[in-house]
Parts: C-alpha cells; structure tokens; sequence
C-alpha cells in the first residue's frame, strides 16, 4: 500500500499486527524508523502502552498517543503533527539565546544595540521588524533564563525590554509568556538576578496571536511602569524589587553608604 493511498485511509486499524501489514513494517523496530524517516529530527520512541491499549510516539519534547482503533489516516496526521511540534520547538530553541559578554557591554553602554533580538523576534513570528516594534515595542535582550521562576514543563527563551526591565516575553514551542519582571538586589546582570512576577499567556501561531500578544505587553508596560519606584535622593528610576529608598550613587554621595 502506498502512503499516499493510507494518508487519507478512514480505514480502522484494530491492532498492532494489522498496523505493521498495513505499512509494510516486519516489526516494531522497522515502524519506528519509518515514522523517524518522516521526521525533521531525532530521537523518536515507539512504545505500545500499558495493556497494549494504544500506540505511543513521542521525542523529547512533545508525544502522541493513539488508542487502538484508530484510523490509518489519524495514524499519519499524528506522525505530521508532532513534526509540526517539533519543527516550532526548533525555530524557538533557535532563537538569540543570553549571552553574558553581550550583557557586559549592554552594562557599560545603555544605549549599545550588541545582543538585541528584535529582529530575530520579528522573524519568528513572521512579521517585518517595523510591523513587529508597532505591536510589540523593540528592544528586547535575550535573559539569563536560567533564574526566572515558575518554569512550566515548557522551556521558554527569555526576552527583556525596557531599563530598568519593563517587561519579559518568553517564546515556547506553542506559546509565549508576557510577564512582569522583578529584578533583585542592585541590578547586577546575572543568575539571581531576575524573577519573573505576574504572567499572561498567548498561543502561538493563532488567529489574533499577534493582537493578544500586543495587548499583553502594552498592559504588562503600564502595570510596571505605574509602580516603578523612583531615587528619593535624585529622582533616577530604581530597579524593581529593590530594598532602598535611594540608588547607589546618592547612599554613596549623601549617606556615605557603599553599595554594590
Ligand atoms: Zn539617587
């Protein structure tokens, strides 16, 4: 039988013996590497289930399942969505990842443009760069993921916008987070640093992602910015989260405080 004549098949496959004929497999060995030889990447694992109830494909990052009977064309659908899955999983996995030395420079000059992923942002969502600043605002820097709380099973690239941070998009194989950031301590760029608060999700690649994801950053912005605290000394902008009433430079002019 050929795949394209199984691809739209109605016909109900009961078990896992009129499944190997069907496809033309010897064994559960020779199934698994035809599903793979549909795949864009490895490792895939086949696997019967408890009870031999259903037929299992997963890869590291997202799984089917199908209970028996099932439809030889539900069978292939199955093997093209969770390439479909894999393929989103890539293309966000493949995005700007935290680069510390980047972050070093963006230290020393505010205004350095090293490590912004706008653009890289803008082409994952297929959007012109233009188009995605009027929705989603620029600026956005790569984050050290490695400290932000409340991870899901999800693994999110972490992007920040704004100084001192003003909002974190974090970018997911089926959706994105819009969350508030709270930094620690006196803005040291680093592990423990930054915490995220309060989130929104938004799926991605829906009918109105992009609206949804626009509305979550402009009300993510003006939440944040409404209870930024400012230095009582010089009136400068401080960083979320953090302890004192006045920043580094005015403990130390006027207090005679050392802080790092
Ligand atoms: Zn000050």
């Amino acid at each position: 039988m050929t795949r394209e004549l199984s691809r739209s098949s109605r016909k109900k496959v009961q078990s896992l013996t009129e499944l190997l004929q069907l496809t033309g497999c010897a064994d559960v060995n020779d199934l698994q590497a035809l599903i793979e030889s549909e795949m864009s990447t490895d490792p895939l694992f086949v696997d019967m289930g408890a009870d031999m109830t259903s037929l299992q494909f997963y890869t590291e990052s997202s799984g089917y399942e199908l209970p028996w009977p099932f439809e030889v064309g539900r069978f292939w659908r199955a093997i093209d969505d969770l390439n479909t899955d894999l393929l989103h999983h890539a293309e966000a996995q493949g995005l700007p990842e935290w680069d510390s030395a980047q972050a070093a420079a963006r230290d020393d000059d505010p205004h350095s443009i090293i490590g912004d992923a706008t653009n890289d942002l803008a082409e994952f969502f297929g959007l012109g760069l233009d188009t995605f600043v009027d929705h989603v605002g620029g600026g956005w820097f790569p984050q050290d993921d490695s400290e932000l709380v409340g991870l899901h099973e999800q693994t999110y690239r972490w992007y920040g916008s704004g100084q001192p941070l003003q909002v974190l998009l974090g970018i997911g194989r089926d959706e994105a987070v819009v969350a508030e950031p709270i930094e620690h301590g006196a803005g040291l760029a680093g592990p423990a640093w930054l915490e995220r608060g309060r989130a929104e999700h938004v799926l991605l690649r829906r009918e109105g992602t992009l609206r949804r994801l626009s509305e979550q950053v402009r009300d993510m912005e003006t939440l944040v910015r409404s209870d930024l605290h400012f230095c009582a000394g010089c009136r400068v902008v401080l960083s979320r989260g953090r302890a004192n009433q006045q920043c580094r430079s005015c403990l130390g002019r006027y207090y005679g405080m050392i802080v790092d």
